[in-house]
């Protein structure tokens, strides 16, 4: 079985190679070909880990820090500059940034280092930014069952950057919000306010 394992693991990569050939220039081919023989699974394990939240879910990273009487936590709990990275779910290429989160508890308070480890779990997925903002969102209120979550992610996409636009460096920032935080009039200053932009 093992033997049979490695045999798939060991061809992965060449059928990569197969796709590329109808694009790649033949003397580049030999090149990459080369380089696989002597790790033939790099570049598939990249992208398995890349993608590993597809393995994962967010209900694996429910750890409780606090509990209180319904209703009686009368603040904000936020968690800021949370590093991630993910795909563009359009164009398969890599996008990367910071995510802000700040909720409003209601019972309990989430163990602040899951709430790194849910947006790790969501964001190695293919993902729009937009549909990733709402995720975590969403996802820490069912966690929490919270009174509201705010989530602003601001990122740089590879497609917007290295291709098309070519709007190298430009920054892309999406907000979304829940609950009571979905109330506030204007999400751009609930961002300035909250997260002391
Ligand atoms: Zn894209």
């Amino acid at each position: 079985m093992n033997d049979i394992i490695c045999k798939q693991k060991s061809e992965r990569d060449f059928l990569l190679l197969e796709w590329m050939r109808s694009y790649l220039p033949k003397d580049i081919i030999t090149q990459v070909e080369q380089t696989m023989r002597a790790s033939p699974d790099r570049i598939t394990s990249a992208y398995e880990e890349l993608l590993s939240g597809y393995g994962e879910r967010i209900d694996d990273h429910l750890s409780v820090a606090a509990t209180y009487d319904q209703g009686s936590y009368k603040g904000y709990v936020s968690a800021l500059k949370i590093p991630f990275s993910s795909f563009c779910m359009h164009h398969l290429l890599p996008y990367s940034g910071t995510v802000d989160v700040v909720y409003r508890p209601n019972e309990l308070i989430l163990g602040l280092g899951k709430i790194a480890r849910i947006i790790g779990t969501l964001s190695k997925r293919f993902q729009i930014q937009e549909h990733l903002a709402k995720e975590i969102a969403e996802g820490m209120d069912c966690l929490t069952k919270g009174c509201g979550t705010f989530v602003s992610i601001s990122a740089v996409h590879c497609c917007v950057c290295n291709r098309g636009p070519l709007a190298h460096g430009s920054t892309n920032v999406v907000t979304y919000a829940t609950g009571e935080l979905a109330e506030v009039k204007s999400q751009a200053q609930l961002a300035n306010v909250m997260i002391g932009k």
